[in-house]
């Protein structure tokens, strides 16, 4: 089969490389340079669904070395001032031979490692335009442009949309007082408040907030930014130094009401955009890649291949919906303070730290999608 793929972010890239291997002829659209895509300040959680579809592309081992694995994945809540652990033991029985709950992975090294396998893979042409000359010349057309595309604005597909009113930032920080294999999600009035390891002292933050307190902080010295983290990170826990520039970025929730358009397919965060909360959105853009992938696989769907954006379509539906609401949900949870809700979320937390059972089915939906 001929594909195109227009984009090359780490949805395209990895779908160019799956498809590729099995047995696609693709033409990978970009209008970046590989520096202006390698150059991306941002830090991924790497789920099992993601090590699984590594693996099975036969990159999984060359790529984990470089990631950093956590053992720990504490969750807390402030207005409750209650906290449990996820660990090793709440994984399923085959993901706990990995002896990790998650692995944290920088941008810039695994964009770096996929363009490097995608020289290396003969039937992937990379074309460095942004608009592809003919359309006619492929069976398939994959959108992977991310959640501003165009080519969803040509073709007048719909989402759901809507702006979290918050503001996501990220810093690297130099902590004392925490173990290197240990991540914290912290519940706030404010929002989320992710702690991720980066390797030995080194944490990233992901700290989603109101857009007034966001923009505050944003404005705040090094120093003064340190002293706002250290008001939120746990008792023990003292930041040390910003190592980095902290940037931010506004929050945003897409849907789209179709996940293809003739032979057109959307993929990645073209089709879906959820809170970052719950390091959720790169392992649900690689769901994507492997769906398809192995439909395109199936021999039935490869001679009728006029069927596979419909059936892809369906498929992705229920772990889509399920994952993007389940962020959605957190994040609401975590800012409500009417007394009302104070029972429910403390009957959550006491089920979730007492219960095995409920603490595995969270975080196998959170780690293996639906
Ligand atoms: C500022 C920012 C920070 C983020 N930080 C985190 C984080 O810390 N952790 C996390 O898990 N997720 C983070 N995310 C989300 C994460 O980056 C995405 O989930 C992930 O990159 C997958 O995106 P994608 O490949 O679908 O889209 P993108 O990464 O947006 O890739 C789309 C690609 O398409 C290219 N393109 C667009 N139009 C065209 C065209 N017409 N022709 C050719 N190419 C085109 C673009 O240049 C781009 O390279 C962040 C997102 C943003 C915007």
């Amino acid at each position: 089969m001929n594909i195109a793929i227009i984009g090359s972010g780490l949805t395209g890239s990895l779908a160019a490389i799956s498809l590729a291997k099995a047995g696609c002829r693709v033409d990978l659209y970009e209008r970046l340079s590989d520096e202006e895509l390698i150059n991306r300040d941002r830090t991924y959680a790497i789920t099992h669904s993601s090590r699984k579809i590594l693996e099975n592309l036969g990159i999984w081992s060359n790529l984990v070395p470089n990631f950093v694995p956590f053992q720990y994945l504490n969750v807390i809540d402030y207005e409750l001032n209650k906290k449990f652990q996820f660990l090793i033991n709440d994984l399923g029985i085959s993901d706990q031979r990995y002896c990790a709950v998650g692995w944290i992975a920088d941008h810039k090294y695994l964009m770096i490692s996929i363009l490097e396998f995608i020289s290396q893979i003969e039937n992937i042409n990379k074309i460095p335009t942004s608009v592809i000359p003919n359309t006619n010349n492929y069976d398939l057309v994959l959108a992977a442009d991310g959640s501003n595309s165009n080519t969803k604005k040509k073709l007048k597909t719909r989402s759901f949309n809507f702006n979290y009113d918050q503001i996501c930032i990220t810093a690297k920080v130099l902590l004392r007082g925490v173990n290197s294999n240990e991540a914290f999600e912290i519940l706030t009035s404010e929002g989320p408040f992710a702690v991720l390891p980066l390797g030995g002292d080194l944490f990233q933050i992901i700290c989603s907030q109101s857009i007034e307190q966001g923009t505050y902080n944003m404005n705040l010295s090094k120093s003064l930014l340190l002293d706002y983290f250290s008001t939120i990170l746990p008792y023990g826990i003292e930041p040390d130094t910003i190592i980095n520039h902290p940037s931010s970025y506004p929050i945003n929730f897409i849907l789209n009401y179709s996940f293809f358009s003739g032979k057109y397919i959307y993929l990645g965060e073209t089709a879906h955009k959820c809170h970052p909360v719950g390091g959720q959105g790169l392992n649900l853009c690689w769901r994507d890649v492997d769906c398809l992938s192995k439909l395109i696989s199936i021999s039935f769907l490869k001679t009728n291949y006029f069927l596979i954006p419909f059936v892809y379509s369906l498929s992705r539906l229920i772990d889509v919906l399920s994952i993007t609401i389940l962020t959605d949900f957190l994040v609401r949870y975590s800012r409500s303070n009417f007394n009302l809700f104070k029972f429910p979320r403390f009957l959550t937390f006491f089920i979730l730290k007492k219960s095995a059972i409920f603490r595995k089915i969270l975080l196998n939906v959170m780690t293996n999608g639906i």
